[in-house]
């Protein structure tokens, strides 16, 4: 029997997307309940801390130290940086602030936009290029997730643009995640469900994709 080959990430800095609480983050690693991203055999327990990084908010700056978890199984024993949801792997601002530049797009300039959010408006452009970029991925990746939770569900019909279509995807799928998990904010739902990578152009480690 031929195993096909899963693509293996390095070792190191591998992110996983987890609660942002971090007492819930504590006992998923003390019960074993976090699988690790890179074998998806074993399971993380804790292994210090990652270095300390700042996020933007609307409400001015945190500084956070995400936790880090190892992998448990031998062949593996790969580490991760176990990044809250309420962050994006790579950004300097908040999921919720990165998806409010995103959805006000079509009724919002850049620079205004970035002004309501405290954002530059170079970045608030970056981000919406990258968004536009991959949108249909994006639409893809959300219906099937969408569909994966909930078997019933009948996809939104495509719209005059992948933009339109990759939001409404993001939409249905955030809420039915909701609905099932317990509620969690869209953009936490999105770091989650993309490893954080939602603006990642190179994605060399894949996004999860549903089972
Ligand atoms: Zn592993």
């Amino acid at each position: 029997m031929t195993v096909a080959r899963e693509p293996v990430t390095p070792l190191e800095d591998v992110m996983l997307i987890v609660s942002g609480d971090r007492a819930a983050v504590e006992a998923d690693l003390a019960a074993g309940r976090l699988l690790c991203p890179r074998c998806r055999v074993g399971v993380l327990g804790g292994w210090g801390c990652s270095r300390l990084r700042e996020v933007r908010s609307g409400l001015g700056v945190r500084r956070l130290r995400p936790r880090r978890g190892r992998c448990r199984e031998r062949s593996c024993r790969a580490t991760h940086v176990l990044l809250p949801d309420v962050c994006m792997a790579g950004r300097r601002y908040v999921a919720e602030v990165i998806g409010a530049a995103l959805l006000s797009a079509g009724r919002e300039g850049y620079r205004r936009a970035g002004e309501r959010l405290g954002v530059p408006g170079e970045t608030v452009r970056d981000w919406r290029r990258r968004f536009r970029s991959r949108a249909e991925q994006i639409a893809g990746h959300f219906l099937r997730w969408a569909r994966a939770l909930d078997g019933s569900l009948d996809p939104p019909p495509g719209q005059w643009s992948h933009v339109v279509d990759a939001v409404e995807a993001i939409g249905v799928c955030t809420r039915v995640a909701s609905l099932l998990f317990g509620r969690r904010a869209p953009w936490s739902w999105v770091s989650a469900l993309t490893a954080g990578g939602l603006l990642a152009i190179n994605t060399s480690t894949p996004w999860p994709v549903p089972e």
